[in-house]
C-alpha cells in the first residue's frame, strides 16, 4: 500500500526498536523477527518496505514527457488506493464527509499564520482573519467573551494539550498534573516534556475518571496546586468525564478555584458534546468558561472533517496576559507553541463552519449518535460484546480475531478491544457492509471451537461482556 496506514492513536512508539528495517530482510522475515510486538504493531506496518523512492530526473525527461507521465501515473494509482482505504475506515475519527472543491484555488498559495493570531507580522501572506473568525465562532460557544479569551488554530489535537497543559504549568510552575489512565498520550509526553510531576487517575470501566481515586490522589498532594486534563472523550472509549464532578471533587479536596486549572481535551468531543446536550438534557456535563477552566480544545480534523491536520485551542485572555508580562519571557514562549503555522487549515475551518453552521452540525451529531446506536444494537444481536458510552459516538467491542480483517477496516485496537468511531461520513450501509462482513468471517473464527471470543470485562465490564464466561 502506497502511503502506509495512519497509526492508532494509542500507538506506542516504544515498541519500535527500529524505524527503518535492515534491507536485507523480506517483508515476511522482517514480520517474523518482529513477532514478539506484532499483535500490537497490527496497524503500524513498516512503510520504508513500501516507501516511494525519489529518482533522478534524466537529462531527456523534459523532452520525452516520461518523468511527468511516470510521477502523474503514481499520482493516479496513489489517489485510487485513498478511495479505496476511505471506503473501509471506520476506526479512525476523521469525517471524510466535506467537499472543499472551492479552496482549491488557493493550494498554491504558502499561507503561513506566523505567531500569535491577533498580532500581524511582516509576513503579508496570511489568513489570520479567517483565523480569527473561526477563533470567535468557538470562543462563543464556550461562552467566553470576544475580549475575554486568547486562542488560536494548533497542528492538531496533541499541540492544543501541549499548550493547555503548558499554560497551567506557568501558572503554577510547582503544580502537579492530574490525567486520568485513558487519557490521550499526547498529556502525558507533555508531562515529560515539561519535565511536571504527574498523578495518574484510574478510570472507570466506562472510561470516565473515577473521582474517588481523584480525591484520594489530592489530598496526597495537598501543598501542591492541581493541574487537571479533563477528557470530554476518551480516545478508545469516547467516555466524557464528569466535569461537575472533577470540580466538585477539587473543592472538597480543599483546592481553592486559585489553587487549580483545569484544561478540557475534546479533541474528540469538545464539538459534539454542546449539539449532545439538545438530546440529553440531564446528564451533558457542559462545557463553558462560566466554569472554573482554563482552557479547551476541539481537533479540526475529526468530527470537523478538515483535510489537515488541526485544532483549535481557547484559553483565558488573562492567563495569556499574565504568561506575557514579562516581555523576555513573550520572546522565548511567544504564545503559540509552534511558530510557522498552516494557514490552509483556518481556511478550510472557516468554510466548514460557514457551509455547516450550528444547525447543520446539531443534524450530523444526531446522525452520528443513530448510527452508532444501530452499530451497536446489531454487534450485541449477534452475541458480539459491545459498549457505546451515553454522549458518545464510539462502540467498543471484541477485538475481531483477523490480522487482516482489521487492517482492512482500518479498525484500532487496545488489547481485546477494538472501536468504532461514527462520525458523519458512516453511513447505515457502511456499517452493514462491516457487520455483514465481521459476521461472515466470526463463523470461521470460531468454526471448530479452536478459538473462543475475547473476554472484554476487564475493558468495559462485566455487563457488556458476551464472552463464554460472561455471556
Ligand atoms: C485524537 C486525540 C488527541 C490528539 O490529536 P492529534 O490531532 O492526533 O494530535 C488528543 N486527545 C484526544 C482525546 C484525542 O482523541
Amino acid at each position: 500500500m502506497v502511503g502506509g496506514e495512519p497509526l492508532p492513536e494509542d500507538f506506542d512508539l516504544s515498541l519500535i526498536k527500529d524505524t527503518v528495517p535492515p534491507a536485507v530482510l523480506s517483508s515476511d522475515e522482517a514480520e517474523d523477527s518482529n513477532e514478539k510486538v506484532k499483535r500490537d504493531m497490527v496497524l503500524g506496518r513498516k512503510v520504508h518496505t513500501s516507501c516511494l523512492e525519489v529518482t533522478e530526473p534524466e537529462a531527456d525527461d523534459e523532452v520525452t514527457g516520461e518523468r511527468e507521465a511516470y510521477m502523474a501515473s503514481v499520482l493516479a494509482r496513489y489517489r485510487k488506493s485513498l478511495i479505496e482505504r476511505t471506503k473501509h475506515h471506520l476506526g479512525y475519527p476523521c469525517n471524510l464527509d466535506s467537499d472543499y472543491g472551492a479552496l482549491a484555488q488557493l493550494q498554491h498559495f504558502p499561507i503561513n499564520n506566523l505567531g500569535d493570531p491577533f498580532i500581524e507580522s511582516n509576513y503579508g501572506v496570511h489568513s489570520k482573519q479567517f483565523e480569527v473568525g473561526v477563533l470567535d465562532w468557538f470562543a462563543r460557544l464556550w461562552e467566553l467573551e470576544k475580549n475575554e479569551y486568547w486562542g488560536y488554530i494548533t497542528n492538531g489535537g496533541t499541540e492544543c494539550n501541549l499548550h493547555g497543559i503548558l499554560v497551567g504549568r506557568e501558572i503554577f510552575p510547582d503544580g502537579i498534573l492530574y490525567a486520568s489512565l485513558e487519557s490521550h498520550y499526547s498529556v502525558f509526553k507533555a508531562a515529560r516534556m515539561y519535565r511536571m510531576e504527574c498523578e495518574k487517575v484510574e478510570t472507570l470501566c466506562s472510561g470516565k475518571i473515577d473521582c474517588d481515586d481523584f480525591k484520594a490522589k489530592l489530598l496526597c498532594h495537598k501543598d501542591k496546586p492541581a493541574i487537571i486534563n479533563v477528557n470530554i472523550g476518551t480516545t478508545v472509549k469516547g467516555a466524557v468525564d464528569d466535569l461537575d464532578l472533577v470540580i466538585q471533587t477539587l473543592e472538597e479536596a480543599g483546592f481553592s478555584h486559585d489553587r487549580f486549572y483545569i484544561h478540557c481535551d475534546g479533541a474528540l468531543f469538545g464539538l459534539m458534546m454542546l449539539f449532545v446536550k439538545h438530546l440529553h438534557q440531564a446528564c451533558a456535563p457542559k462545557v463553558t468558561f462560566k466554569r472554573p477552566i482554563g482552557s479547551v480544545s476541539v481537533s479540526g480534523h475529526k468530527f470537523l472533517g478538515c483535510p489537515m491536520p488541526c485544532g483549535v485551542q481557547i484559553t483565558r485572555l488573562e492567563h495569556i496576559n499574565a504568561l506575557s508580562m514579562n516581555v523576555e519571557y513573550l520572546a522565548s514562549i511567544d504564545a503559540t507553541i509552534m511558530g510557522s503555522r498552516n494557514g490552509h487549515a483556518s481556511i478550510f475551518l472557516w468554510y466548514t463552519l460557514n457551509q455547516k453552521g450550528y444547525k447543520g452540525f446539531q443534524k450530523d451529531v444526531q446522525k452520528c449518535l443513530k448510527n452508532a446506536q444501530y452499530l451497536k444494537d446489531r454487534l450485541v444481536d449477534a452475541g458480539i460484546g459491545a459498549m457505546l458510552n451515553e454522549l458518545s459516538s464510539t462502540v467498543v467491542f471484541e477485538r475481531p480475531h483477523d490480522e487482516e480483517f482489521m487492517r482492512k477496516w482500518q479498525l484500532a485496537c487496545q488489547g481485546n478491544i477494538a472501536h468504532v468511531v461514527v462520525m458523519p461520513n458512516i453511513t447505515v450501509e457502511k456499517l452493514d457492509d462491516f457487520l455483514d462482513e465481521l459476521l461472515e468471517k466470526r463463523k470461521t473464527w470460531f468454526l471448530d471451537g479452536k478459538c473462543q471470543p475475547y473476554c472484554i470485562a476487564s475493558d468495559v465490564g462485566q455487563q457488556n461482556c458476551l464472552c463464554t464466561v460472561h455471556k
